[in-house]
């Protein structure tokens, strides 16, 4: 592998599964030095012994999202051991569609916690930290993940698609704030991609839909998300991806 991005100092959130794990191994193959960040310690400290034995360098750091002030502790290490970041994987997130009628308030909370507010609880610790990066070196990411529920319409989905159209006109108008300074704003929507997300459904109803659309069609593997993110990053500094939807090829 090319290292192109030798230097660099990327930070990722929801990297204990999934999405995030993937973009964390496949960013340190590309030569950043990565900090992965999730709740569950025991699973970034796997990660980091495996991104380790294939010669990368790794630092874990347990934290909720949903905690600023955690997030904020998380920022000042990485400020202090790394002299900051210069891209921030934006990608945790809990997806936990239910009918409305059935006013789960507590999984609505979940989600808005999580995906809006534990997303800005980082974007708020870690751009600063991109801003004073790309003004010494001429660029830095900050890579938010979306969903096609963003676009499409899915019954049940109606809180999840929300916190996702969030993100990604979040996103649209932030690179249109932070491009002039040299911060790169992306944002990928991905469609059914196979990971531990689906796991935490549920409602009966949503998981029979789940259960017949993973019969029924090749779901993305995180490998594939995660080369998208590589792909973003190592782009001529000029060149920004906006946004991106990842799509399984066979679903509508
Ligand atoms: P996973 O469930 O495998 O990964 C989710 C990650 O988010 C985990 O690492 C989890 O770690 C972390 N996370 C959840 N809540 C918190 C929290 N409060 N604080 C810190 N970390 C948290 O699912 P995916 O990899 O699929 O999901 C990654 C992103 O991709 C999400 O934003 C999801 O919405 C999005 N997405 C996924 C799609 C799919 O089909 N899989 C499609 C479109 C978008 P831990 O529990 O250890 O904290």
């Amino acid at each position: 592998t090319v290292k192109s991005l030798e230097g660099r100092v990327a930070v990722i959130t929801g990297a204990s599964s999934g999405i995030g794990e993937a973009a964390a191994e496949h960013l340190a193959e590309l030569g950043a030095r990565v900090v992965v960040l999730a709740r569950r310690a025991d699973r970034l400290g796997e990660l980091v012994t495996r991104i380790e034995k294939n010669g990368g360098q790794a630092v874990a750091i347990a934290a909720d999202v949903s905690d600023a002030a955690s997030v904020q502790a998380a920022a000042d290490r990485v400020l202090a051991e790394f002299g900051g970041a210069d891209l921030l994987f934006n990608n945790a997130g809990v997806m936990l569609p239910a009918p409305v009628d059935q006013v789960r308030a507590d999984l609505w909370q979940q989600e808005i916690d999580t995906n809006v507010t534990g997303l800005m609880n980082a974007i708020g610790a870690f751009v600063p930290q991109l801003i004073a990066s790309a003004a010494r070196t001429g660029v830095a990411d900050l890579i938010n993940t979306s969903s096609i529920g963003a676009q499409n319409i899915y019954p049940n989905f109606a809180v999840y698609a929300g916190t996702k159209a969030f993100v990604t006109h979040s996103s649209r108008q932030l690179r249109a704030e932070l491009g002039s300074r040299n911060v790169r704003v992306s944002v990928v929507e991905p469609g059914l991609v196979r990971t531990e997300l689906q796991g935490h459904v549920t409602d009966p109803g949503a998981n029979a839909w789940l259960d017949g659309v993973k019969d029924s069609l090749e779901w993305l593997v995180a490998e594939d998300i995660a080369r998208t993110v590589g792909f973003i990053a190592t782009l001529p500094r000029h060149v920004n991806i906006q946004q991106i939807t990842v799509m399984p090829t066979a679903q509508a």
